[in-house]
Protein backbone atom coordinates (compact mmCIF):
# COMPACT_ATOMS: atom_id res chain seq x y z
CA UNK A 1 0.00 0.00 0.00
CA UNK A 2 1.41 3.14 -1.10
CA UNK A 3 0.72 6.82 0.32
CA UNK A 4 0.23 9.84 -1.86
CA UNK A 5 0.62 13.47 -0.58
CA UNK A 6 -2.61 16.07 -1.58
CA UNK A 7 -0.35 18.35 -3.08
CA UNK A 8 0.86 15.95 -5.60
CA UNK A 9 5.21 17.57 -5.09
CA UNK A 10 6.33 14.56 -2.03
CA UNK A 11 7.17 11.12 -2.77
CA UNK A 12 4.93 8.30 -2.43
CA UNK A 13 5.75 6.33 0.52
CA UNK A 14 4.72 3.15 2.29
CA UNK A 15 2.83 2.98 5.65
CA UNK A 16 5.84 2.96 7.79
CA UNK A 17 7.59 5.51 5.89
CA UNK A 18 4.29 7.76 6.19
CA UNK A 19 3.92 7.20 9.64
CA UNK A 20 7.40 8.82 10.35
CA UNK A 21 6.48 11.54 7.92
CA UNK A 22 3.73 12.86 9.39
CA UNK A 23 3.21 15.72 6.62
CA UNK A 24 4.19 15.19 3.70
CA UNK A 25 6.96 17.28 2.35
CA UNK A 26 5.47 19.47 0.05
CA UNK A 27 3.01 20.91 3.15
CA UNK A 28 0.25 18.02 1.85
CA UNK A 29 -1.32 15.53 3.43
CA UNK A 30 -1.06 11.57 2.83
CA UNK A 31 -3.60 9.20 1.73
CA UNK A 32 -3.83 6.11 0.07
CA UNK A 33 -3.17 5.89 -3.64
CA UNK A 34 -6.17 3.43 -3.99
CA UNK A 35 -8.86 2.45 -1.02
CA UNK A 36 -8.27 -0.74 0.69
CA UNK A 37 -11.24 -3.45 1.17
CA UNK A 38 -11.52 -3.91 4.76
CA UNK A 39 -11.31 -7.21 6.20
CA UNK A 40 -15.00 -8.73 7.48
CA UNK A 41 -15.20 -8.82 11.23
CA UNK A 42 -15.37 -12.43 12.41
CA UNK A 43 -18.25 -13.04 15.40
CA UNK A 44 -16.86 -12.78 18.77
CA UNK A 45 -13.96 -10.89 17.49
CA UNK A 46 -12.14 -9.16 19.80
CA UNK A 47 -11.65 -5.31 19.64
CA UNK A 48 -7.64 -5.78 18.97
CA UNK A 49 -8.21 -8.24 16.55
CA UNK A 50 -10.95 -6.12 14.60
CA UNK A 51 -7.97 -3.24 14.71
CA UNK A 52 -5.05 -5.51 13.52
CA UNK A 53 -7.19 -6.23 11.09
CA UNK A 54 -8.56 -2.62 10.17
CA UNK A 55 -4.36 -1.12 10.57
CA UNK A 56 -3.18 -3.86 8.55
CA UNK A 57 -5.56 -3.18 5.21
CA UNK A 58 -3.87 0.11 5.30
CA UNK A 59 -0.26 -1.21 6.15
CA UNK A 60 -0.38 -3.81 3.32
CA UNK A 61 2.99 -5.17 3.06
CA UNK A 62 4.65 -3.51 5.93
CA UNK A 63 3.89 -4.68 9.02
CA UNK A 64 3.04 -8.56 9.91
CA UNK A 65 -0.34 -9.46 10.73
CA UNK A 66 1.02 -11.51 13.88
CA UNK A 67 2.87 -7.72 14.86
CA UNK A 68 -0.24 -5.95 14.77
CA UNK A 69 -2.18 -8.17 16.62
CA UNK A 70 -0.04 -8.11 19.27
CA UNK A 71 0.40 -4.59 19.40
CA UNK A 72 -3.01 -4.13 19.42
CA UNK A 73 -3.56 -6.18 22.28
CA UNK A 74 -0.88 -4.48 24.06
CA UNK A 75 -2.20 -0.72 23.42
CA UNK A 76 -6.10 -2.10 23.81
CA UNK A 77 -4.87 -4.01 26.71
CA UNK A 78 -4.77 -0.51 28.58
CA UNK A 79 -8.42 0.60 28.74
CA UNK A 80 -9.94 0.11 31.62
CA UNK A 81 -13.35 -1.96 29.96
CA UNK A 82 -13.26 -5.39 28.86
CA UNK A 83 -15.20 -4.29 25.34
CA UNK A 84 -12.45 -1.72 25.32
CA UNK A 85 -14.91 0.46 23.19
CA UNK A 86 -18.46 -0.63 24.64
CA UNK A 87 -22.11 0.30 23.15
CA UNK A 88 -24.60 1.63 25.40
CA UNK A 89 -28.05 1.32 24.09
CA UNK A 90 -29.66 4.54 25.15
CA UNK A 91 -33.14 4.18 23.21
CA UNK A 92 -34.88 1.69 20.80
CA UNK A 93 -32.38 2.54 17.18
CA UNK A 94 -30.01 4.55 19.42
CA UNK A 95 -26.74 3.77 21.29
CA UNK A 96 -23.82 5.12 22.39
CA UNK A 97 -20.03 4.20 21.31
CA UNK A 98 -18.13 4.60 24.40
CA UNK A 99 -14.78 5.68 23.15
CA UNK A 100 -13.16 7.04 26.62
CA UNK A 101 -12.27 4.20 28.75
CA UNK A 102 -8.36 4.67 27.63
CA UNK A 103 -6.06 5.82 29.90
CA UNK A 104 -6.78 9.71 29.74
CA UNK A 105 -10.41 9.34 29.24
CA UNK A 106 -10.71 10.44 25.53
CA UNK A 107 -11.26 8.91 22.26
CA UNK A 108 -7.71 9.85 21.57
CA UNK A 109 -6.37 6.93 23.02
CA UNK A 110 -7.80 4.90 20.78
CA UNK A 111 -5.46 6.21 18.03
CA UNK A 112 -2.69 6.81 19.84
CA UNK A 113 -1.81 3.56 22.44
CA UNK A 114 -1.38 1.93 18.99
CA UNK A 115 0.30 4.64 16.98
CA UNK A 116 3.14 5.01 20.16
CA UNK A 117 3.65 1.05 19.73
CA UNK A 118 3.98 1.57 15.73
CA UNK A 119 6.34 4.08 16.49
CA UNK A 120 8.47 2.61 18.69
CA UNK A 121 8.50 -0.59 16.53
CA UNK A 122 9.27 1.35 13.59
CA UNK A 123 11.93 3.22 15.13
CA UNK A 124 13.53 0.04 17.20
CA UNK A 125 13.65 -1.71 13.57
CA UNK A 126 15.83 1.20 12.29
CA UNK A 127 17.45 2.05 14.86
CA UNK A 128 16.41 6.06 14.72
CA UNK A 129 15.37 8.76 17.02
CA UNK A 130 12.16 11.09 16.96
CA UNK A 131 10.81 14.47 18.20
CA UNK A 132 7.27 13.86 18.03
CA UNK A 133 5.72 17.42 17.83
CA UNK A 134 2.00 17.68 18.59
CA UNK A 135 -0.62 21.01 19.13
CA UNK A 136 -3.77 20.00 21.22
CA UNK A 137 -6.76 21.48 21.93
CA UNK A 138 -6.38 19.55 25.02
CA UNK A 139 -6.94 15.56 24.83
CA UNK A 140 -4.51 15.16 21.91
CA UNK A 141 -1.62 16.26 24.25
CA UNK A 142 -2.49 13.75 26.80
CA UNK A 143 -2.78 10.98 24.79
CA UNK A 144 -0.10 11.72 23.03
CA UNK A 145 2.83 11.51 26.21
CA UNK A 146 0.33 8.07 27.21
CA UNK A 147 0.67 6.69 24.00
CA UNK A 148 4.50 7.59 23.61
CA UNK A 149 5.23 6.20 27.91
CA UNK A 150 6.88 2.93 26.78
CA UNK A 151 8.61 4.75 23.86
CA UNK A 152 12.27 5.32 24.55
CA UNK A 153 13.56 6.92 21.32
CA UNK A 154 11.24 9.33 21.21
CA UNK A 155 11.00 12.93 22.53
CA UNK A 156 7.59 14.67 22.99
CA UNK A 157 6.70 18.35 23.11
CA UNK A 158 3.25 19.61 23.31
CA UNK A 159 2.28 22.69 22.18
CA UNK A 160 -1.73 23.68 23.89
CA UNK A 161 -3.46 26.71 24.10
CA UNK A 162 -2.93 28.55 27.47
CA UNK A 163 -5.78 29.00 29.16
CA UNK A 164 -7.78 27.32 26.89
CA UNK A 165 -7.95 24.23 28.03
CA UNK A 166 -9.62 22.34 31.24
CA UNK A 167 -7.81 21.95 34.39
CA UNK A 168 -8.15 18.38 33.96
CA UNK A 169 -6.76 18.15 30.59
CA UNK A 170 -3.63 20.49 31.38
CA UNK A 171 -3.02 18.09 34.36
CA UNK A 172 -3.23 15.06 32.22
CA UNK A 173 -0.03 16.52 30.13
CA UNK A 174 2.31 18.44 32.91
CA UNK A 175 1.75 16.60 35.84
CA UNK A 176 3.69 13.48 33.95
CA UNK A 177 7.19 13.74 35.51
CA UNK A 178 9.45 12.24 32.03
CA UNK A 179 12.31 13.19 30.80
CA UNK A 180 11.19 13.35 27.23
CA UNK A 181 7.98 14.67 27.61
CA UNK A 182 8.04 18.62 27.05
CA UNK A 183 4.99 20.70 27.78
CA UNK A 184 4.25 24.20 26.54
CA UNK A 185 1.58 26.98 26.97
CA UNK A 186 1.22 28.90 23.63
CA UNK A 187 -0.20 32.25 24.32
CA UNK A 188 -2.66 32.17 21.55
CA UNK A 189 -5.24 29.91 20.32
CA UNK A 190 -5.09 26.38 19.17
CA UNK A 191 -5.39 27.16 15.39
CA UNK A 192 -2.19 29.02 16.43
CA UNK A 193 -0.43 26.47 17.90
CA UNK A 194 -1.30 24.44 15.03
CA UNK A 195 -0.17 26.17 12.42
CA UNK A 196 3.35 27.33 14.20
CA UNK A 197 3.51 23.15 14.03
CA UNK A 198 2.95 23.42 9.78
CA UNK A 199 5.84 25.95 9.44
CA UNK A 200 8.09 23.66 11.44
CA UNK A 201 6.99 20.87 9.56
CA UNK A 202 7.42 22.55 6.52
CA UNK A 203 11.19 23.69 7.43
CA UNK A 204 12.83 20.85 5.63
CA UNK A 205 16.42 21.36 7.60
CA UNK A 206 14.84 21.47 11.39
CA UNK A 207 12.45 18.59 10.43
CA UNK A 208 15.44 16.56 9.28
CA UNK A 209 17.70 17.77 12.05
CA UNK A 210 15.37 17.29 14.78
CA UNK A 211 13.43 14.26 13.37
CA UNK A 212 10.41 15.66 13.61
CA UNK A 213 7.49 13.59 13.87
CA UNK A 214 3.81 13.66 14.02
CA UNK A 215 0.37 12.30 16.43
CA UNK A 216 -2.07 15.01 15.46
CA UNK A 217 -4.47 13.67 13.30
CA UNK A 218 -2.46 14.53 10.37
CA UNK A 219 -0.50 11.48 10.54
CA UNK A 220 -2.66 8.71 8.74
CA UNK A 221 -2.05 6.12 10.86
CA UNK A 222 -4.26 7.82 13.45
CA UNK A 223 -6.95 8.65 10.95
CA UNK A 224 -6.17 4.44 10.06
CA UNK A 225 -6.58 3.21 13.62
CA UNK A 226 -9.81 4.95 13.91
CA UNK A 227 -11.55 3.19 10.87
CA UNK A 228 -11.57 0.34 13.12
CA UNK A 229 -14.23 1.82 15.70
CA UNK A 230 -16.26 2.60 12.96
CA UNK A 231 -15.96 -1.32 11.37
CA UNK A 232 -16.44 -2.77 15.30
CA UNK A 233 -19.82 -0.92 15.65
CA UNK A 234 -21.18 -1.56 12.22
CA UNK A 235 -20.20 -5.01 12.94
CA UNK A 236 -21.58 -5.24 16.65
CA UNK A 237 -24.78 -3.66 15.32
CA UNK A 238 -25.55 -6.85 12.29
CA UNK A 239 -23.79 -5.29 9.45
CA UNK A 240 -26.04 -2.88 8.37
CA UNK A 241 -25.58 0.60 7.29
CA UNK A 242 -26.22 2.83 10.53
CA UNK A 243 -25.84 7.14 10.44
CA UNK A 244 -22.66 7.88 13.18
CA UNK A 245 -23.17 11.03 14.96
CA UNK A 246 -19.37 12.52 15.58
CA UNK A 247 -18.28 15.41 17.69
CA UNK A 248 -16.39 17.48 15.73
CA UNK A 249 -12.86 19.88 15.98
CA UNK A 250 -10.16 18.75 13.70
CA UNK A 251 -12.29 16.53 11.33
CA UNK A 252 -9.98 13.58 12.19
CA UNK A 253 -12.59 11.12 13.77
CA UNK A 254 -15.07 12.10 10.97
CA UNK A 255 -12.75 11.35 8.06
CA UNK A 256 -11.92 7.84 10.14
CA UNK A 257 -15.76 7.08 9.11
CA UNK A 258 -15.32 8.47 5.54
CA UNK A 259 -12.35 6.53 4.91
CA UNK A 260 -14.52 3.50 6.35
CA UNK A 261 -17.23 3.97 3.47
CA UNK A 262 -14.30 4.96 1.09
CA UNK A 263 -13.10 1.09 2.17
CA UNK A 264 -16.32 -0.69 1.10
CA UNK A 265 -17.85 -0.70 4.82
CA UNK A 266 -22.07 -0.20 4.30
CA UNK A 267 -22.20 3.24 6.52
CA UNK A 268 -25.69 5.62 5.26
CA UNK A 269 -24.49 8.95 7.08
CA UNK A 270 -22.46 10.95 9.11
CA UNK A 271 -23.47 13.91 11.33
CA UNK A 272 -21.12 16.39 12.28
CA UNK A 273 -21.95 17.82 15.86
CA UNK A 274 -20.38 21.66 16.21
CA UNK A 275 -20.32 23.86 18.67
CA UNK A 276 -20.28 27.80 18.45
CA UNK A 277 -17.23 27.55 16.28
CA UNK A 278 -19.79 26.26 13.10
CA UNK A 279 -16.99 26.85 10.29
CA UNK A 280 -18.24 23.19 9.20
CA UNK A 281 -22.12 23.63 9.35
CA UNK A 282 -21.60 26.53 7.31
CA UNK A 283 -20.01 25.02 4.65
CA UNK A 284 -22.41 22.38 4.35
CA UNK A 285 -24.93 24.49 4.45
CA UNK A 286 -23.27 27.17 1.69
CA UNK A 287 -20.79 25.52 0.03
CA UNK A 288 -18.27 28.30 1.82
CA UNK A 289 -15.27 27.37 3.85
CA UNK A 290 -14.67 30.77 5.91
CA UNK A 291 -12.98 31.37 8.90
CA UNK A 292 -14.13 33.58 11.65
CA UNK A 293 -12.42 34.00 15.08
CA UNK A 294 -12.06 31.09 17.19
CA UNK A 295 -14.57 31.44 20.49
CA UNK A 296 -13.88 29.82 23.74
CA UNK A 297 -16.80 27.08 24.10
CA UNK A 298 -17.65 24.29 27.12
CA UNK A 299 -16.34 21.69 24.54
CA UNK A 300 -12.67 23.27 24.23
CA UNK A 301 -11.78 20.49 21.66
CA UNK A 302 -13.82 21.45 19.30
CA UNK A 303 -12.45 25.09 19.46
CA UNK A 304 -10.98 25.18 15.64
CA UNK A 305 -11.79 26.88 13.12
CA UNK A 306 -8.96 25.54 10.52
CA UNK A 307 -9.63 21.46 10.25
CA UNK A 308 -6.85 20.07 8.79
CA UNK A 309 -8.15 16.71 7.98
CA UNK A 310 -10.43 18.76 5.86
CA UNK A 311 -7.45 18.78 3.17
CA UNK A 312 -7.84 14.91 2.84
CA UNK A 313 -11.66 15.40 1.46
CA UNK A 314 -11.57 18.01 -0.50
CA UNK A 315 -8.41 16.09 -2.53
CA UNK A 316 -11.22 13.22 -3.12
CA UNK A 317 -14.13 16.20 -3.64
CA UNK A 318 -11.27 17.42 -6.57
CA UNK A 319 -11.40 13.85 -8.16
CA UNK A 320 -7.66 13.61 -6.27
CA UNK A 321 -6.24 16.57 -8.13
CA UNK A 322 -3.49 17.49 -6.70
CA UNK A 323 -2.73 20.95 -8.22
CA UNK A 324 -6.02 21.85 -7.66
CA UNK A 325 -5.60 21.03 -4.00
CA UNK A 326 -2.84 23.24 -3.46
CA UNK A 327 -3.73 26.19 -5.46
CA UNK A 328 -7.27 26.14 -3.71
CA UNK A 329 -6.04 25.67 -0.09
CA UNK A 330 -3.14 27.99 -1.09
CA UNK A 331 -6.35 31.14 -1.70
CA UNK A 332 -7.88 29.88 1.41
CA UNK A 333 -4.75 30.64 3.60
CA UNK A 334 -4.78 33.98 2.23
CA UNK A 335 -8.56 35.10 1.63
CA UNK A 336 -9.39 32.95 4.74
CA UNK A 337 -12.20 31.77 2.58
CA UNK A 338 -12.82 28.68 -0.57
CA UNK A 339 -15.90 27.97 -2.28
CA UNK A 340 -17.09 24.31 -3.58
CA UNK A 341 -18.36 23.96 -6.63
CA UNK A 342 -22.04 22.73 -7.18
CA UNK A 343 -20.22 19.14 -7.82
CA UNK A 344 -18.43 18.98 -4.66
CA UNK A 345 -21.05 20.29 -2.55
CA UNK A 346 -23.22 18.02 -3.66
CA UNK A 347 -21.31 15.43 -2.95
CA UNK A 348 -20.34 16.18 0.47
CA UNK A 349 -24.23 16.88 1.15
CA UNK A 350 -24.84 13.38 -0.12
CA UNK A 351 -22.66 11.71 2.90
CA UNK A 352 -22.79 14.20 6.07
CA UNK A 353 -24.61 16.42 7.77
CA UNK A 354 -24.28 18.81 10.34
CA UNK A 355 -25.83 20.76 13.70
CA UNK A 356 -24.73 23.45 15.89
CA UNK A 357 -25.03 23.69 19.12
CA UNK A 358 -24.31 26.77 21.66
CA UNK A 359 -22.99 26.90 25.04
CA UNK A 360 -26.50 26.93 26.45
CA UNK A 361 -28.02 23.95 23.68
CA UNK A 362 -25.12 21.62 24.94
CA UNK A 363 -25.85 22.25 28.81
CA UNK A 364 -29.48 21.54 27.99
CA UNK A 365 -28.66 18.48 26.25
CA UNK A 366 -26.73 17.18 28.81
CA UNK A 367 -29.45 17.72 31.62
CA UNK A 368 -32.04 16.01 29.40
CA UNK A 369 -30.08 13.05 28.75
CA UNK A 370 -29.48 12.58 32.35
CA UNK A 371 -33.73 13.15 33.54
CA UNK A 372 -34.19 10.92 30.49
CA UNK A 373 -31.91 8.02 31.13
CA UNK A 374 -29.49 8.96 33.92
CA UNK A 375 -26.33 8.99 31.60
CA UNK A 376 -23.80 11.68 32.25
CA UNK A 377 -22.58 13.30 28.89
CA UNK A 378 -19.62 14.91 28.62
CA UNK A 379 -20.00 18.35 26.64
CA UNK A 380 -18.37 16.86 23.26
CA UNK A 381 -20.08 13.87 23.19
CA UNK A 382 -23.79 16.00 24.05
CA UNK A 383 -23.12 18.25 21.08
CA UNK A 384 -22.55 15.07 18.72
CA UNK A 385 -25.84 13.16 19.93
CA UNK A 386 -27.96 15.71 19.97
CA UNK A 387 -26.74 16.75 16.31
CA UNK A 388 -27.49 12.95 15.59
CA UNK A 389 -30.98 12.95 17.12
CA UNK A 390 -31.90 16.51 15.12
CA UNK A 391 -30.96 14.65 11.04
CA UNK A 392 -32.83 15.60 8.78
CA UNK A 393 -31.99 12.28 6.63
CA UNK A 394 -32.06 8.56 7.13
CA UNK A 395 -34.75 8.90 10.28
CA UNK A 396 -35.47 5.08 10.27
CA UNK A 397 -31.67 4.28 10.35
CA UNK A 398 -30.23 3.08 13.89
CA UNK A 399 -27.69 5.91 15.70
CA UNK A 400 -24.45 5.87 16.98
CA UNK A 401 -23.35 8.52 18.79
CA UNK A 402 -19.59 8.63 19.34
CA UNK A 403 -19.15 9.24 22.72
CA UNK A 404 -15.41 11.02 22.54
CA UNK A 405 -15.25 11.78 26.56
CA UNK A 406 -15.57 10.67 29.69
CA UNK A 407 -17.48 13.02 31.66
CA UNK A 408 -15.32 13.33 34.50
CA UNK A 409 -12.80 14.77 31.76
CA UNK A 410 -15.09 18.06 31.45
CA UNK A 411 -16.63 18.04 35.46
CA UNK A 412 -17.88 21.75 35.88
CA UNK A 413 -20.18 21.69 32.73
CA UNK A 414 -21.23 17.89 33.67
CA UNK A 415 -21.89 19.63 37.50
CA UNK A 416 -23.55 22.72 36.33
CA UNK A 417 -25.63 21.15 33.83
CA UNK A 418 -26.60 18.10 36.27
CA UNK A 419 -25.86 19.08 39.89
CA UNK A 420 -23.80 15.86 39.47
CA UNK A 421 -19.79 16.40 39.87
CA UNK A 422 -18.64 12.73 38.08
CA UNK A 423 -15.17 11.15 39.83
CA UNK A 424 -12.35 10.76 38.06
CA UNK A 425 -11.56 6.91 37.36
CA UNK A 426 -9.23 5.75 40.31
CA UNK A 427 -5.92 5.83 38.50
CA UNK A 428 -6.37 9.55 38.03
CA UNK A 429 -7.46 10.12 41.59
CA UNK A 430 -4.69 12.19 42.87
CA UNK A 431 -4.20 14.05 39.49
CA UNK A 432 -4.85 17.24 41.33
CA UNK A 433 -2.59 16.80 43.88
CA UNK A 434 -0.08 16.30 41.50
CA UNK A 435 3.23 18.80 40.85
CA UNK A 436 2.76 20.50 37.33
CA UNK A 437 5.85 20.33 34.58
CA UNK A 438 5.52 23.34 31.84
CA UNK A 439 7.14 25.93 30.06
CA UNK A 440 5.41 29.11 28.64
CA UNK A 441 5.95 30.29 24.61
CA UNK A 442 4.87 33.48 22.73
CA UNK A 443 2.71 32.25 19.75
CA UNK A 444 5.57 32.95 17.47
CA UNK A 445 6.80 30.06 14.85
CA UNK A 446 10.75 31.20 15.32
CA UNK A 447 10.38 31.00 19.22
CA UNK A 448 9.41 27.44 19.29
CA UNK A 449 11.70 26.64 16.33
CA UNK A 450 14.16 27.68 19.45
CA UNK A 451 12.41 25.36 21.64
CA UNK A 452 12.34 22.41 19.56
CA UNK A 453 16.06 23.08 18.32
CA UNK A 454 16.62 22.79 22.39
CA UNK A 455 15.33 19.80 23.11
CA UNK A 456 15.96 17.73 20.05
CA UNK A 457 19.71 18.45 20.64
CA UNK A 458 19.38 17.51 24.58
C1 LIG B 1 -10.39 15.83 19.76
C2 LIG B 1 -11.78 15.75 20.27
C3 LIG B 1 -12.88 15.99 19.44
C4 LIG B 1 -12.72 16.43 18.01
O1 LIG B 1 -12.21 15.39 17.20
P1 LIG B 1 -11.58 15.75 15.77
O2 LIG B 1 -10.98 14.47 15.30
O3 LIG B 1 -10.55 16.79 16.03
O4 LIG B 1 -12.70 16.23 14.93
C5 LIG B 1 -14.15 15.83 19.98
N1 LIG B 1 -14.33 15.48 21.27
C6 LIG B 1 -13.29 15.26 22.10
C7 LIG B 1 -13.55 14.90 23.51
C8 LIG B 1 -11.99 15.37 21.63
O5 LIG B 1 -10.96 15.13 22.46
Amino acid sequence: MRYISTRGHAPALGFSDTLLAGLASDGGLYVPERWPVLPGVRPGASYASVAAGVVGAFAGDDLEPELLERLCREAYGSFRHPAVCPLVQLDADEWLLELFHGPTLAFKDLALQLVGRLFEHVLSERDERITVLVATSGDTGSAAISGLASCSRAQIIVLYPDGRVSDVQRRQMTTVDAPNVHCVAVEGTFDDCQGIVKELFADAALRERAGLAAMNSINWARIAAQVAYYAWATASLGDRGLVFAVPTGNFGNVLSGWVARASGMPLERLVIGSNANDILPRLLESGRLETRGVVPTLSPSMDIQISSNLERLLFELYGRDPERTASELASFAQAGSLSLDATAHAAVRELFEAATLDDEATLEAMRAEYHRSGTLLDPHTAVGLTAGRRRKAARDTPLVALATAHPAKFPEAVERATGISPALPPALSDLHERPEHTERAPAETDAVRRLVERIAAS
